[in-house]
């Protein structure tokens, strides 16, 4: 927990702008450079890369953590504990990524649409056939 604004809604607890939004690529990019456009410019675009890649790290063991291999040898307990870091690795690469892209000045929702909102940019498909030998 760390809201230490007055955004709070009447019931007492903190307003969750993305769940009152709708969860948008658009809505994530806009907060994150309201909350942290700033500190991210003055850290630069080299130094916030490594952190990109520190998280990128703890989704790695994150996803080690919760295989299946792994899901078998702890409790139901411990499981559950490792899929909410999990996620939450996931939610912390993406937010490192947007910070980058706010401060390349990169609209993120505009390159995903330019990129693959008309379907694969391999073979254009929107149910990719490019042979298994090529990337996507
Ligand atoms: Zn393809």
């Amino acid at each position: 927990m760390n809201n230490q604004k007055p955004d709070t809604e009447t019931s007492g607890e903190p307003a969750n702008r993305l769940a009152q939004q709708g969860v948008s690529i658009e809505a994530f990019q806009g907060l994150i450079r309201e909350m942290y456009f700033e500190k991210d410019v003055a850290r630069g675009i080299p130094a916030t890369f490594m952190w990109l890649m520190e998280e990128v790290g703890e989704l790695s063991s994150a996803l080690r953590e919760t295989s299946p291999e792994e899901a078998t040898r702890v409790s139901p307990a411990e499981l559950e504990k490792r899929r909410a870091n999990l996620s939450a690795e996931f939610a912390d690469v993406l937010a490192w990524l947007t910070t980058i892209a706010n401060v390349a000045e990169i609209d993120l929702g505009k390159a995903i649409s330019d990129k693959y909102g008309s379907g694969c940019p391999g073979c254009q498909e929107f149910i990719c056939v490019c042979p298994d030998e090529e990337k996507p």
